[in-house]
Parts: C-alpha cells; sequence; structure tokens
C-alpha cells in the first residue's frame, strides 16, 4: 500500500485523551481531565431545538448559517461598541471548525503562526495538518499566563502570518489585560500579520473586569478573526456549534471552503442557538456563579493543604487551573500517570501542552464540589505517600 500523508506524523495525539484512554477499566474514578460543563444544556435551549426538530425542520441550511442566527451574533457585539453585520459571520460545527476553516483559508505550507508555549494541544496540530510551522512564544505563570509583548516581537519573522491567541486560555485561565493585549495588537498592525483570536471562554470571567477583545483595538477589525461558540457558556458541547467572526472577504471564502467541508450546521441545532443567544442569560450566570465557586474551592484545597508540593495561581478565566507540581520533584507525566493509578484520580500532564508545560498539571474543574474535595482529599494522600 501507497504511504499515508505525512500529516499521520507529524500532529501529536492528545495527552487529554491518552490520559483518559489509560483510565479505561478503572473503577471508582474522579476526573479533572475534560474541558467540558458537566452541566445540561439549559431547559429552554433544548426546548427549543426539540420543537424545531417536531416541526420537520430537517434539511441543509445555507452554507453560511441561518441569516436570523448571524444576524443575532453579528449584533451581540454591538454593546462592546464592535459593529459587525450578517457578512461579518460565519456559523460552523463547534468552534473548532471556525478554526479549521480560518487556517486553510489562511495558511500555506511553511507559513509561521505564533502561539503561546503552553498552548491549546490543538492549535498546534492544526497548524501542522496545513504544513504551517508552530513558532512558539513562552508564556508564564509569574506574569499570569499573558504574552511578553517584546517576545512576540523577536518570534516575527518575514514568514510570519498570524498570531494565535487564546484568552481567558486553556490551559492556564490566564486572562491577558486590556494593556497587554494593545500591545500585541500594535506588532500586528506593524508587521501586517492576521490575529486569530479564539475567544471560546469569554463570558467564564470571573474579575469585575469586562472581558476586552483584541479586535477592539485600532486597525484590528479588518485583521482579526474571532472564533467563538456556545459549548462553554451555554453548556453545548455535544450539538457542535460555533462561529468565526471577520472581514468580508475571509468569511466569504470561509462560506465558500464550507461547502466542502460540512455543508452546512443542522437547523434544530442553529435555532437552539438563536435561543441560548437572544434568551434569558440567567442559566449561564447561574453557571458562572457555580464555576467560581468551585475554583476558589480548588484553589484553596491546592494552595493551603498540599504543603506547597503543588501551588496555584488563581486564574481569572475559563475553568481550568495549571497547576504548578514542580515541588513533588515528578515530570508532569509521571505526576498524572501515578496519581491515576494510585488514586483513580484523572488529570492532564502540562506537557501534553507544550515544553513550557513542563512541571504543571491541568485540572478542569468543570464538576461537582463533591469530586472536587474526594479528588483533592486522594491527592493529598498521593503527596504524602510519594514525600514518604
Ligand atoms: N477553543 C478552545 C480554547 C477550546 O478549549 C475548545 C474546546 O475545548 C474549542 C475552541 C472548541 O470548542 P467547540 O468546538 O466545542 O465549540
Amino acid at each position: 500500500m501507497k504511504e499515508l500523508a505525512t500529516r499521520c506524523h507529524t500532529v501529536p495525539a492528545s495527552a487529554i485523551r491518552a490520559m483518559v484512554g489509560k483510565s479505561y477499566g478503572m473503577d471508582n474514578l474522579i476526573s479533572f481531565a475534560f474541558g467540558e460543563p458537566d452541566f445540561v444544556t439549559p431547559r429552554r435551549i433544548i426546548d427549543k431545538g426539540i420543537e424545531v426538530l417536531d416541526a420537520g425542520r430537517t434539511f441543509y441550511t445555507p452554507n453560511a448559517g441561518l441569516p436570523e442566527l448571524r444576524e443575532a451574533v453579528a449584533a451581540s457585539y454591538e454593546p462592546r461598541g464592535m459593529h459587525y453585520t450578517i457578512d461579518n459571520v460565519i456559523i460552523t460545527v463547534g468552534g473548532m471548525e471556525a478554526l479549521l476553516l480560518t487556517m486553510l483559508i489562511l495558511l500555506e505550507e511553511g507559513d509561521e503562526v505564533i502561539l503561546s508555549n503552553p498552548y491549546w494541544a490543538n492549535y498546534y496540530g492544526m497548524v501542522r495538518e496545513f504544513g504551517a510551522v508552530p513558532v512558539l512564544v513562552d508564556v508564564r505563570e509569574e506574569n499570569g499566563f499573558m504574552f511578553d509583548p517584546a517576545e512576540i516581537r523577536s518570534a516575527v519573522t518575514p514568514k510570519t502570518k498570524a498570531i494565535l491567541i487564546n484568552f481567558p486560555s486553556n490551559p492556564t485561565g490566564g486572562v491577558a489585560t486590556a494593556e497587554n493585549l494593545k500591545e500585541i495588537a500594535k506588532i500586528a498592525v506593524e508587521n501586517d500579520l492576521y490575529v486569530i483570536t479564539d475567544e471560546m471562554y469569554r463570558r467564564l470571567i470571573y474579575s469585575d473586569e469586562r472581558f476586552t477583545s483584541i479586535a477592539e483595538f485600532p486597525g484590528m477589525k479588518e485583521r482579526c478573526v474571532i472564533i467563538d461558540g456556545f459549548s462553554k457558556a451555554y453548556a453545548m458541547t455535544g450539538w457542535r456549534i460555533g462561529y468565526a467572526v471577520a472581514n468580508e472577504e475571509i468569511i466569504s471564502n470561509m462560506i465558500k471552503l464550507q461547502e466542502n467541508a460540512v455543508s452546512s450546521v443542522f437547523e434544530p441545532v442553529q435555532r437552539a442557538a438563536l435561543d441560548a443567544l437572544t434568551g434569558d442569560q440567567t442559566p449561564v450566570e447561574e453557571m458562572i456563579a457555580q464555576y467560581k465557586i468551585r475554583r476558589d474551592l480548588i484553589c484553596d484545597l491546592i494552595n493551603s493543604t498540599m504543603d506547597g508540593k503543588i501551588t496555584c495561581s488563581v486564574p481569572e478565566g475559563t475553568f481550568y487551573i495549571f497547576a504548578n507540581i514542580k515541588g513533588t520533584g515528578l515530570t508532569s507525566e509521571e505526576f498524572c500517570s501515578r496519581l491515576l493509578e494510585e488514586e483513580h484520580v484523572i488529570t492532564v500532564p502540562g506537557s501534553g501542552f507544550g515544553s513550557n508545560g513542563e512541571g504543571f498539571v491541568r485540572f478542569s474543574y468543570a464538576t461537582s464540589e463533591e469530586n472536587i474535595k474526594e479528588g483533592l482529599r486522594r491527592i493529598k494522600a498521593f503527596i504524602d505517600r510519594i514525600q514518604g
């Protein structure tokens, strides 16, 4: 048989799936692995999906998505003074497909894309899938996992096509300040770069500061592709719906390529998403309030009961913490594998998010307070044993 495409070998497998794979067959598991709300989609949104399905709306929809939903997405930026129209929006199968289409239309083989290190592993894989080159810039715990603009500047080369940013960040939970984003925006303008800004977690912020998009800064609207969706804020992961917002040239090309990718998104899903976006936001606010309680709980347990062997800064966004495990003397892979085998607790090694994630472990706290307490009790037992 002829060889499979080289991208089968250049794209790394997911560390999250690997760790979950190791847990198959184990009982009494506590999982901090998945970046997925443990809440079921709010009832009103489910009912809308059922209603549209019951009405027999089972056909293809336009490649771009339903005009009503595109309009509602565009309008959702108005309160922040960002003016978009329907022509700036495409509806996709999750934020994931929005990212994939973005890379399809932006990247040529050999183009460089600046990513943070640690990064959300899928970015690295996607950039490689297109034969482009991820250029990694370290972000550090002591700096709230924000980019140092000077380091981005020195990573830019004539081949740089885009900077990919993701705040609030998976895996670190870090949220960039407006001042920091402004500096990155300047670099993009000066070097004529695109910025892919993944804002999937923008609703999940726990400080009083409002979320700022890098697309808000001068000269940025035209060069930004905003990636967003419904999975995290509305607990709609399995529905598979998201969107991209960008200039008309980018969006019209994404719409063209959508035909050869997935054609269109299922109408009941789009109508449910429209209801999610335009209806009462109380269920979202309630979920966010719960995540904040859990964040405080897990950070407090880590920082007060682990004898300094594991520590974490308190992240301002997402439902992740990126805990520093350097005090245990274990690598992040050893830590997670042993914790799984010995205590049946699933976490994800920081090294799965890039070399600069070594020494850290990602916890998703999208799980109940009981699970957090029990999981941390087991981790404490594990720490006591390895200190032995
Ligand atoms: N971006 C980030 C940073 C994510 O963590 C995820 C999901 O985990 C996505 C995008 C994709 O989300 P979805 O495809 O479910 O909309």
